[in-house]
């Protein structure tokens, strides 16, 4: 995936979304593990010696038809998670 096909995705899901919000980095409100639906990052995990879901890296937070979604803040972390992945 070059960068001009993650941006129409990234766009593709932004015009479809009901609902979006910003999740800082370190948050726990966001109850659950969740990957980038673009990249495949993961972006909130369970720290088990915390007991809570930690926020590992700034996102969006999506409702899409009801479904929710986690997406990277930047575009730059999608294409740098894609191509790490590559090798
Ligand atoms: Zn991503």
């Amino acid at each position: 995936m070059d960068k001009h096909e993650i941006m129409r995705r990234r766009k593709v899901i932004f015009a479809g979304c009901l609902s979006k919000r910003l999740i800082k980095k370190g948050s726990r409100n966001i109850h659950k593990e969740l990957r980038c639906c673009v990249c495949g990052k993961p972006l909130v995990r369970y720290i088990p010696y915390d007991k809570s879901y930690v926020t590992l890296s700034k996102m969006y937070y999506l409702n899409v038809l009801g479904f929710n979604f986690g997406m990277c803040r930047y575009i730059s972390s999608c294409y740098n998670y894609i191509s790490k992945r590559k090798g």
